[in-house]
């Protein structure tokens, strides 16, 4: 955009960091500095092949690399970006935030090998609740940066809201059988990238990888996602 048209439309409305809630200047994009100062990175990006979110997705399935751009914790100003990007109506806000951690990526080789990437699926009620999959507009920012092809290979069952059960219950509820495996999509992909907003037990990771390695033993599968919790 023009600059001279982009500070006009900033006088007229002021632009506000999602994560702070304060006025952003000229320059900021996405968030502002002093959030982007103090956004935990996680740096598994070093070693995509064993960090800590790896070990939340330990089955009986091996995944190949994993990483999550930062940590996420309740009432931080990490939460309020998630959340204005999850239910506030803001979907463009991670697509911008997935692609830019997918530059990060790309020169580290994350992506080699891999031929298509998957937005974990949503249930068709939840779908229609929030309006859009969160997870498929986080997978148009690694396709963005990457080109490579967005594939729907997972159908979800409801089930009740993740955030509202405990850690055990959330176990039990994103158990196997909740995900199936779309077999026609998975045709010709050897390597497949699937991409999710929130790693919190990995429960839903988990399924999502055995359900796929169900129909595709033979499938290796990396996971991406934006924040992840940490184990404590
Ligand atoms: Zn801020």
């Amino acid at each position: 955009m023009n600059p001279i048209i982009e500070s006009l439309l900033s006088l007229l409305y002021p632009r506000v960091c999602p994560a702070c809630g304060e006025l952003m200047v000229e320059g900021e994009r996405l968030m502002c500095l002093k959030c982007r100062l103090s956004l935990p990175l996680t740096g598994f990006e070093r070693s995509p092949q064993w960090n800590p979110m790896m070990e939340k997705l330990m089955c009986r399935v091996p995944v190949e690399r994993c990483s999550a751009y930062f940590h996420y914790r309740r009432e931080s100003p990490q939460a309020r970006l998630i959340h204005r990007f999850k239910y506030g109506g803001q979907p463009s806000l991670g697509r911008e935030l997935m692609k830019e951690y997918a530059l990060a990526l790309k020169p580290l080789g994350f992506f080699d090998g891999i031929d298509a990437v998957s937005p974990v699926s949503l249930s068709f009620v939840r779908l229609v609740l929030r309006g859009y999959n969160q997870s498929y507009r986080l997978a148009c920012g690694v396709s963005d940066v990457t080109g490579l092809p967005i594939v729907r290979t997972l159908r979800a069952a409801h089930h009740r809201s993740q955030t509202r059960l405990g850690a055990d219950a959330r176990a039990r509820n994103s158990g196997r059988g909740v995900y199936r495996a779309l077999r026609d999509n998975l045709d010709g992909i050897d390597h497949l990238l699937l991409i999710d907003d929130i790693v919190t037990t990995g429960s839903t990771l988990r399924a999502c990888v055995e359900a796929l390695h169900l129909e595709r033993p033979e499938m290796r599968i990396s996971v991406l996602a934006l924040a992840s919790t940490r184990l404590d």
